[in-house]
């Protein structure tokens, strides 16, 4: 009887399907494609499913997404749309003095973007608050007018709504919206500025709730950094510009430099979050973890532009990597990015259900409007470079990637990876909330109401896995048409 099931009152429903751990039992290493999820029973709407999730040990995000540390995907626009921009304290806001003329509110407008300035004695923060200056004060000015001083036409301090240091963002935000102004400046009890608040971000807030921010409402940001000497040095000032979360960018992070520099960075920022990696076994993960990572990433030689797996002969395919490395590193706590080989939105489905709680993207999200680079055409299809850091390429044009893939010392390069280009994807503005969607929908046919669940059903057992043949795979694709249009979003 062990094998049977009750179900309602119809009788028994024999056993089904495999169980992950049945599933990777034999030593056949798997692939996204190599296998499906059973279905479930479905008992909410897709839109409820909730797909917070663990990036480290303690960092939450409210989507399981992050893109690459890579030249052809992350700078600055992509990180900020990632993280759906928006602010809560400004704590260090561009502050001028009554002295200063609206010519410096202009180049601060140039070169800032924004032109609601509180004005201080001293023209810094922590001095007394003597009145603000914004567009409407500066914006019929003539041009001989920008020598005119601040303290011409700044409003004065006794017209000014404040809010007092140690209010809650929610009652700053009901001032904000009372006084009916676009800044909020936050005065202490001897009347010295500490902080403004911007009526933009409120907004912001109103329209991206899934942006994730820390406990002042700052969004969060990571950035990688290698472990050689000088990468101590790009740890100070990632830290100085408050990155919340550090990785440790290798290839193949189970070396003696990745133990010492975990060690250090514990040692010398014990708040900052640190990501280990790459890992795709149990046993390499163990040394990351016992050194003290809040978090594992997962990967060697899945990437779309990776030729490590040919070259080198290491690597494992990520399905296996993903459930080995989660597997364990559960047990004490530590959380698991799937990195690379992500291809469609049902990978991302998969390596959840295999127990990652963040996929990492390269491929996926570069050439969207927001990854490094400008378009360019090529028989008149629209494209964007993206290359692996361990192409030739890479390494020839940043320092940083030569130190991911290679020593200083060696003589000969050896390349890890290719340059390519993809096609143009327009934004993630459109993407994101597709791959948003895309995982919710999964869960749902899967029947897990929120990532949590998803995951404990696969450790339970109670979520079934089916290994794919290669007729199952065709089958699983389009097929049989003359033509077709595939259209996703
Ligand atoms: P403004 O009316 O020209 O000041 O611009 P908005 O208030 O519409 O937008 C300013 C945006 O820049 C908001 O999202 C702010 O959070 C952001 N920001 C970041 N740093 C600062 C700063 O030092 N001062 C101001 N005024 N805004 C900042
Ligand atoms: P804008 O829409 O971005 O130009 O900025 P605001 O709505 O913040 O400001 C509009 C006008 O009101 C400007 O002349 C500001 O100097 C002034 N102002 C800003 N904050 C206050 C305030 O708290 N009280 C009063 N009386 N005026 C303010
Ligand atoms: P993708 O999402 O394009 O399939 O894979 C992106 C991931 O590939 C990155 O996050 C990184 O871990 C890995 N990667 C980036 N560049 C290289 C490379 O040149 N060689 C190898 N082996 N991996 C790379």
């Amino acid at each position: 009887m062990a094998d049977y099931l009750i179900s309602g009152g119809t009788g028994y429903v024999p056993e089904d399907g495999l169980t992950a751990q049945q599933l990777f039992a034999n030593a056949d290493g798997l692939t996204y494609n190599d296998f499906l999820i059973l279905p479930g029973f479905i008992d909410f709407t897709a839109d409820e499913v909730d797909l917070t999730s663990a990036l480290t040990r303690k960092i939450t995000l409210k989507t399981p997404l992050i893109s690459s540390p890579m030249d052809t995907v992350t700078e600055a626009d992509m990180a900020i749309a990632m993280a759906k921009f928006e602010q809560g304290f400004i704590t260090d806001p561009v502050v001028l003095s009554p002295s200063h003329t609206v010519g410096d509110v202009l180049e601060a407008k140039i070169r800032h973007g924004f032109s609601g300035i509180p004005i201080t004695e001293t023209g810094t923060m922590g001095s007394k608050l003597v009145g603000i200056v914004t567009s409407r004060d500066i914006d019929f000015l003539a041009e001989k007018d920008h020598t005119t001083l601040l303290s011409e036409v700044m409003t004065p301090r006794n017209e000014l709504v404040v809010a007092p240091a140690g209010v809650t963002l929610k009652e700053a935000n009901e001032i904000l919206q009372r006084s009916k102004k676009g800044k909020l400046p936050i005065v202490n009890d001897r009347d010295e500025l500490v902080a403004i608040i911007a009526r933009t971000d409120l907004k912001k807030n109103r329209d991206y709730p899934l942006a994730s921010k820390d406990s002042h409402k700052q969004l969060l940001c990571g950035a990688a950094v290698g472990t050689r000497e000088d990468d101590k040095y790009r740890l100070d000032l990632l830290t100085q510009a408050g990155a919340d979360v550090i990785v440790l960018d290798s290839s193949q992070g189970n070396s003696v430099y990745q133990i010492a520099m975990v060690h250090y960075v514990r040692q010398k920022y014990p708040r900052l979050q640190v990501i280990g990696g790459n890992v795709v076994t149990a046993a390499q993960a163990k040394n990351l973890i016992d050194a003290g990572v809040d978090g594992l990433r997962v990967g060697m030689g899945c990437g779309s532009i990776c030729i490590t797996q040919e070259v080198m002969a290491c690597g494992r395919p990520q399905g296996t990597a993903v459930y080995k490395v989660a597997e364990y590193a559960r047990r004490f706590g530590v959380p698991v990015i799937a990195d690379g080989g992500i291809q469609t939105v049902g990978h991302v489905v998969k390596a959840l259900a295999l127990g990652a709680s963040t996929v990492m993207m390269g491929s996926l999200l570069a050439a969207t409007t927001e990854a490094p680079g400008e378009y360019f055409f090529s028989d008149g299809v629209r494209l964007k470079k993206y290359r692996g850091m361990g192409s030739l390429d890479a390494m020839e044009k940043c320092s940083g990637s030569q130190k991911r893939y290679f020593s200083e010392g060696d003589k000969v390069k050896i390349a890890q990876g290719v340059s390519g280009s993809i096609q143009d994807k327009g934004s993630i503005q459109k993407f994101v909330p597709y791959l948003i969607a895309g995982i919710q929908h999964g869960c749902q046919d899967i029947g897990a109401r929120s990532l949590s669940v998803l995951r404990s059903m696969m450790y339970s057992g109670e979520l079934k896995f089916e290994k794919r043949t290669m007729s199952a795979q065709i089958e699983g694709g389009v097929h049989g048409l003359h033509s077709y249009e595939k259209r996703l979003y």
